[in-house]
Parts: structure tokens; sequence; C-alpha cells
């Protein structure tokens, strides 16, 4: 991944069937190629469907370099008897080089705890995937003022273990601030408040790190759009954005990588 450049990236979530899927990347992959976005472009699709994107990609002559794939979620193991998951060697057997790890949905619809989440950072870390760490707090959190103390939690529980994995190549760590009020629900967090907990971010993992200063990205997500990115991204401290509804749309995800 280059230093200096966005990352944007599309989380498909639970969406798309094995032809609309097709139809969505072969649409952005056309769009990409007239608008030639500056940023770093990551597909995240349903694991299933990899595949099916990876060859699409390869048929259009899409360099993985530019439009990245990564694994939503890895199994906290890296192989055995797990019915239902996907090892992260498994998603770098599709070209994956970049796994999503502690999306609110994880934590809270499917009760990850952040001792799982740390598992998973550090088997991702060590598989040498780019590894994006979601944190974020919830409503009832955020009412309590409790956003900096929950994001510190989530911070120290899943990077002191694995610090040593990306503290010299810190382009291998990512992390994504989401609200989790924000996700879907078309409500964003104002931008004051992004600039703070963004800031407070880089300073807990200057902390963590034991530097003082770091180039960790740090991604925001949360109902960003096309309308809201531009103003979002020139956030300092906010090197990208993790998108999710939005991203199903090709003209609204190409329009949030090209406000950049
Ligand atoms: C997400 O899936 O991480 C996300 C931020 O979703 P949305 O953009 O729909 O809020």
């Amino acid at each position: 991944m280059s230093k200096n450049k966005y990352l944007i990236a599309a989380n498909w979530k639970q969406n798309c069937d094995s032809k609309s899927s097709t139809k969505l990347i072969n649409d952005f992959v056309k769009l990409f190629n007239k608008t030639k976005p500056k940023c770093d472009v990551l597909i995240l699709p349903p694991s299933i469907y990899l595949d099916t994107i990876l060859t699409r990609l390869n048929k259009l002559k899409v360099p993985l370099k530019k439009i990245s794939l990564g694994i939503q979620n890895i199994s906290p193991f890296l192989n055995g008897a797990y019915t239902g998951e996907i090892s992260v060697d498994m998603a770098k057997d599709f070209k994956c080089s970049y796994s999503l790890i502690g999306h609110s949905e994880r934590r809270h619809v499917f009760m990850e705890s952040d001792k799982i989440i740390s598992a998973k950072t550090k088997l991702s870390l060590e598989s040498g995937m780019n590894t994006i760490l979601c944190v974020g707090e919830t409503i009832a959190e955020y009412n309590q003022k409790q956003t900096k103390e929950v994001i510190l939690r989530q911070l120290k529980t899943a990077l002191l273990k694995s610090k040593d994995l990306f503290k010299s190549d810190q382009d291998k760590i990512i992390i994504a601030y989401e609200p989790v009020w924000a996700i879907g629900s078309g409500k964003t967090a104002s931008l004051d408040d992004i600039a703070d907990v963004h800031a407070y971010i880089r300073n807990t993992l200057n902390k963590i790190l034991g530097t003082k200063k770091n180039t960790i990205k740090i991604l925001y997500g949360g109902s960003v759009n096309d309308l809201n990115a531009a103003s979002i991204l020139k956030i300092p401290d906010v090197n990208g954005a993790l998108v999710g509804g939005a991203s199903l749309n090709s003209k609204k995800f190409i329009d949030i990588c090209s406000s950049i």
C-alpha cells in the first residue's frame, strides 16, 4: 500500500448474489477506468464471491494494486475443526491482501469479544495481511461520553500483543473509527467529533507504539456517502473511509473515491 494515499474501502457485507456482484464490479471498473481516482481502493465482497470478483478483475485487466481485494472476517484459528469458518490463508488463496477485523456487526450481532478480536488481529498481521481494525462506541456509550474510554480499551486489547508486527511497517495496520450508531443509520458523526476522535486515536497509537508520531491510516466509517465524503476526508487524521451502503452503488462509490 502506498504511504501517502487515502484508502477507500467498500464493505459489501452480506449483500449481492453472483449476478449482481458481477454487475457491480463491472460497472465500478468502468467508472474507475474513466475517473482514475487518486486513492487506494479496496473491495470487501462476501467471501463466497471473492473468486467471482477476482476472476472479473483479472478479465478486465485491473491490477490488484489498483483495486485490492479483502475479506470481511477471518477465523481466529489458523485451521482445523471450526465449521463454517474461513482462515486467513484461505483468503490469501483468493488474493485478498486486506482483512477486516472487529467490525461493529461482528462485535454486536455475533458477540465477538475483545479477546477474539485480539486473536484475529494477531493472526492477520502474522500472515502479512493489511489488517483493518474497527473500533467505535455504541449510542449509549456516546451519550454517556465514554467514546474515548471504549476506543482506548478496543485499541489496547487488539494491538498491545501485536504491536511488534506493525511497528516497523505501519502500513500493515489500519484503524477504522466507526461509531456503531452511525453505521447504516444515515447519521454521521459531526465533523468536530470525527476530528477529535481521530486525533485521540493517533495519540493512543503513539502511546501504544512508544513513538512521537506514526503514519498509521485511520479511516472513518458510518453513513459515508457521495455528498458528505469530501468534507469528512478533509479532516486532519482522516486517511480514508470505510463505506457500507453507498458502496453498493457504483456511481456513489466512485464519487466517494473521487472526492479526494
Ligand atoms: C460499514 O459497513 O462499515 C459502514 C460504515 O456501513 P454504512 O456506510 O452503510 O454506514
